[in-house]
């Protein structure tokens, strides 16, 4: 089954406390769009500038993603720039230059209206909501957000919060939205704004779902190597929704598999920076890590 992503495609200069790089690809679409192809079919939605690199564009064909819905504008890419500090969960954004993003209108080419899956990715929530608009009865939608989105369009988001089946975001977006401390609270307030599910993302700490009157907790993957966090919640949606494209049902237990899915492929993508590790990840090493998972989150209830 097809999956449809739109989301920002970018160059991103990236650095961290010990290493940095320029001219990267990045941008919540891209990352979204090659750690879903390892599960399904990928359309991607998306606007670049003629200076996006050829290479940038074979990688995408690489990976199998069909790309009629990249619309390729005079003008520059959007590009972003940012600095992590020493706690790698913390970072500044430096610089964002919107470039052929500013008059980003998604329109969705033949045959996109007609994709089951849905991955609106972090864009303004009124481009979001014109998107869905665009699609025929898609079986299963989810939205990611950013913090801007809930501090200049919030109504537009609780609007388009009302439309989807599920909402993916951080810790303290939620709290932020919510007005809540609590997650739990904030989780169960983001289900009265609409979504039948809810998926809190609290980085190394793992994930919070919500749905189905259920809740479940995954951890994340203790990883001793992190280079690079940018992506990581694009990658964890992305994935997510590309395991309950390839599944082809939505259910609270396949939810459960496929957040964890999210969570190995989100620890893969922080081991090196922009999508150099998803490129070299190979289908057997996402077994071994999900397996993996299961072991280190797993207990017996023993008897003493
Ligand atoms: P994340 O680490 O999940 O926040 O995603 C990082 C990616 O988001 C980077 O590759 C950036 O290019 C992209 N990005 C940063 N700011 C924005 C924005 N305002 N709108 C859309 N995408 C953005």
């Amino acid at each position: 089954m097809s999956l449809l992503i739109v989301g920002s495609i970018g160059i991103d200069d990236v650095k961290t406390p010990l290493e940095s790089h320029k001219d990267l690809l990045g941008g919540s679409a891209s990352y979204a769009a090659v750690a879903a192809s390892f599960f399904t079919p990928v359309r991607l939605v998306g606007v670049v500038g003629e200076d996006f690199p050829q290479a940038y564009h074979q990688l995408f064909a690489r990976c199998g993603i069909d790309v009629k819905g990249l619309q390729i504008e005079k003008g520059k890419t959007f590009r972003w720039s940012g600095e992590y500090l020493w706690d790698l969960n913390q970072r500044k954004t430096l610089l964002t230059a919107l470039g052929v993003f500013e008059h980003f209108k998604p329109s969705l080419p033949a045959p996109y209206p007609d994709t089951p899956f849905a991955l609106l990715g972090n864009i303004a929530p009124a481009l979001q909501a014109h998107v869905l608009s665009q699609m025929e009865k898609p079986r299963f939608v989810m939205a990611d957000t950013m913090d801007l989105w809930i501090q200049i369009a919030k109504p537009e988001l609780l609007d388009l919060l009302r439309k989807v089946d599920a909402i993916c975001m951080n810790d303290s977006e939620a709290r932020e939205l919510t007005g809540k401390t609590s997650l739990i609270k904030a989780g169960h307030a983001l289900l009265s704004y609409g979504p039948k599910y809810v998926i809190i993302k609290k980085g190394e700490h793992g994930c919070l779902l919500f749905g189905e009157g259920r809740f479940f907790t995954a951890p994340a993957y203790p990883l001793e190597d992190i280079h690079d966090p940018t992506g990581a919640g694009d990658t964890f949606a992305g994935s997510l929704m590309g395991y309950l494209a390839k599944a082809n049902d939505v259910n609270f237990d396949i939810l459960r598999k496929a957040v964890v899915y999210g969570s190995v492929m989100a620890s893969y993508n922080v081991e090196a920076f922009s999508l150099g590790r998803l490129q070299t990840l190979k289908p057997s090493e996402i077994e071994d890590r999900y397996n993996a998972f299961k072991i280190i989150s797993h207990f017996d209830d023993i008897d003493f």
